[in-house]
């Protein structure tokens, strides 16, 4: 900074414009700026922050999930010429994927996490730890906790929120509390901890379970994981029935294998309630209500309906028509309809993909080569994600069938719609074994090699 600068800034100051300054940073509102005045300490987001300086274009992605580790990774591979930043509020990585059969102690928790540092180390970009707060597109300007970055171009990647509303939950400290104590297990990995020290010291009673509505994020995990619950029950030798009430009017993916194992293997414990649509939770009396019945619970994983993350309907691109609130995006390159400098993608993404590591995964390498081909003035055809997806159904030894699937275009009807499949709904030991060695390959891509 200038002493100039610092002049300026200081006659800024005393005319009392910090407010002014603050509210020039998007996600923050007028009561944040109340608090600006009398904490100048808030102006630092305002200052760049401290990078190493950009060695070429720099790309900044917005969220180290599966979407933007991927892309990191391969930005630079398809152009190493582009300087790119990943930035994520979590220290550190950890999977959702194979969640489920470690709740069932199928794999420790050092299987699960990753460090953002060997991904970056590894591949030759640059991490920061920080929340995101919003982003300019005109200066082309992204405002995070630990001050500003500029970028060439910015990819969105923040994956998904819950959307308690859709639950009947609309106040907010009731959305809190019921996050907090019947978290759902598809968004941060506290959730994981919470959920498995339940299932752990669950004394007998009644275990609720429900499958969401609407496109939400992974569409076999919810069943999957009603089967490794009650597989920890059935060893621990719990008198527990696990209630899963199922908001869809069946079972959304691999149905024939799932209601065998429903009715098979965990018939003692596992009751499957299908078109139970959640209208109400009485979180104090562990009771919740849907258009039909009512159910009493000892306790709960409630994973309501999801939307797309609220920095996208916060910046203002969200497509106000559609209920995950996802932005409107150009739908064979991810940008926005009206900015070819900001790209959707994974969870987030309008697309209606399967909400999928491995899809994000997939995407993304197409993604990044998108975005090279831009800056290099090329153009890349489409090519659709994969969707690849295991699901545990028994344990000791693990378990496990596969589906995958790809994506076609439909220009009559405008409509992505599934292309060709291969199902195995028969779960087994192999398959168990092909679970584990998907993820450490994604994981090896994603973090270690090069
Ligand atoms: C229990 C479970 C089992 C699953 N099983 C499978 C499976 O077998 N196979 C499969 O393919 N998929 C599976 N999935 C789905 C998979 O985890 C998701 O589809 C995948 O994580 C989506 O990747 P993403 O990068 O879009 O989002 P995420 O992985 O959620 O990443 C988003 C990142 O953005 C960060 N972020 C958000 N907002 C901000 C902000 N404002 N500032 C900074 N950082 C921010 C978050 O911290 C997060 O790290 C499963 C999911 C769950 C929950």
């Amino acid at each position: 900074m200038t002493t100039n600068d610092k002049i300026s800034r200081r006659k800024f100051l005393q005319a009392g414009s910090a407010a002014v300054a603050v509210t020039a940073c998007p996600g923050l509102n007028a009561a944040d700026t109340v608090a600006a005045a009398e904490f100048p300490g808030i102006n630092r987001l305002q200052r760049k922050a401290a990078l190493p300086a950009a060695r070429g274009a720099r790309v900044v992605i917005v969220g180290g999930g599966w979407s933007g580790l991927t892309l990191a990774k391969y930005l630079r591979r398809f152009n190493p010429a582009f300087d790119v930043l990943l930035i994520d509020r979590q220290s550190a990585f950890v999977s959702f994927p194979v969640s489920n059969a470690w709740l069932a102690d199928q794999v420790e928790l050092d299987f699960l996490s990753h460090s953002f540092f060997d991904a970056a180390n590894n591949h030759d970009y640059y991490f920061m730890q920080a929340t995101v707060l919003g982003f300019d597109r005109q200066s082309r300007r992204v405002y995070t906790e630990r001050g500003t970055v500029d970028y060439e171009y910015l990819v969105l990647a923040p994956g998904i929120e819950y959307d308690y509303p859709r639950i009947g939950v609309d106040d907010i400290e009731a959305q809190n509390l019921l996050f907090h104590r019947y978290p759902g297990g598809f968004v941060s990995s506290s959730e994981l901890l919470t959920i498995k020290r339940k299932i752990h010291r669950f004394n007998g009673g009644t275990f609720l379970l429900n499958v969401p509505n609407g496109d939400y994020r992974c569409a076999a995990a919810p069943y999957e994981r009603a089967c490794m619950i009650a597989a920890v029950f059935k060893q621990r030798r719990v008198r527990a029935r696990i209630l899963l009430l199922d908001m869809n009017s069946d079972i959304k993916i691999k149905k024939a294998g799932f209601s065998r194992a429903f009715t098979d293997v965990y018939g003692d414990y596992i009751e499957y309630l299908p078109s139970s649509e959640i209208s109400a939770v009485d979180i104090e009396n562990r009771r919740i209500e849907t258009d039909f019945d009512e159910y009493d619970f000892d306790d709960a994983i409630i994973y309501p309906p999801v939307r797309a993350s609220r920095l996208i309907e916060q910046a203002g691109i969200d497509n106000p028509e559609d209920p995950q609130k996802a932005p409107a995006t150009e739908p064979f390159k991810y940008h926005l309809l009206d900015d070819e400098r900001v790209y959707v993608t994974g969870d987030s993404r309008s697309q209606p993909f399967s909400k999928g590591g491995h899809t994000a995964h997939s995407e993304a390498q197409y993604v990044a080569e998108v975005i090279a081909a831009h800056a290099l003035g090329r153009e890349v055809s489409w090519r659709s994600p994969q969707t690849m997806c295991f699901s545990a159904v028994d344990i000791d030894p693990l378990r496990a069938m596969s589906i995958i699937t790809y994506y076609k275009y439909n220009r009559d009807s405008g409509l992505f719609a599934f292309d060709r499949t291969h199902l195995i709904d028969r779960w087994d030991v192999q398959g168990g074994q092909a679970s584990l060695a998907w993820a450490e390959g994604m994981y090896r891509d994603m973090f270690y090699q090069s």
